[in-house]
């Protein structure tokens, strides 16, 4: 059996924080406006950590956290651009390329919608697919939990991989 699609899931969630304990908000590469940002120790962005790992999860190899520890000065303030492009590298090696993905962003606010096709385009580079192929889902958390407070984001990811080779 030598199988020519996977299938990989992927979650993140950062607190949100004024700063200075909260950075910049960054999410799927840019940065968004907003008064509150997430407590990380990169930069934070759990769309691209979400979406990471879940390529990493297609491949069956260590996660984020494993590859990349938040306890290693190198990574402190990184772009996560950097360990999404590093997960494809890993991809491309073992002979797979990106399908199509699939994220849901769970946040307050701000609404997410006016930064779609912006989302859409980065990331479409960084995976090497159209943006059509990249979709981004904003959901609110209906004034309920974390969420619904705006001391949270959460981030779900699946992607699809094609093998190549
Ligand atoms: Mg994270």
């Amino acid at each position: 059996m030598n199988p020519s699609i996977r299938v990989g899931h992927g979650y993140d969630c950062h607190r949100l924080a004024l700063p200075p304990e909260g950075g910049p908000l960054v999410l799927g590469g840019l940065r968004i406006e907003h008064d509150m940002g997430p407590v990380a120790h990169s930069d934070g962005d759990a769309l691209l950590h979400a979406v990471t790992d879940a390529v990493l999860g297609a491949l069956g190899l260590d996660d984020l956290g494993t590859q990349f520890p938040d306890n290693d000065p190198r990574w402190h303030g990184a772009s996560s651009d950097h360990f999404l492009k590093e997960a494809i590298l890993q991809a491309q090696n073992l002979g797979w390329t990106v399908g199509n993905v699939d994220a849901t962003v769970l946040l307050e606010r701000p609404r997410l919608i006016k930064h779609r096709s912006a989302l859409r385009e980065h990331m479409s580079k960084l995976l090497h697919v159209p943006p059509d192929s990249v979709n981004i889902k904003g959901k609110s958390g209906e004034g309920l939990g974390p969420v619904g407070q705006g001391q949270m984001v959460e981030v779900h990811a699946t992607v699809l991989l094609h093998r190549i080779s």
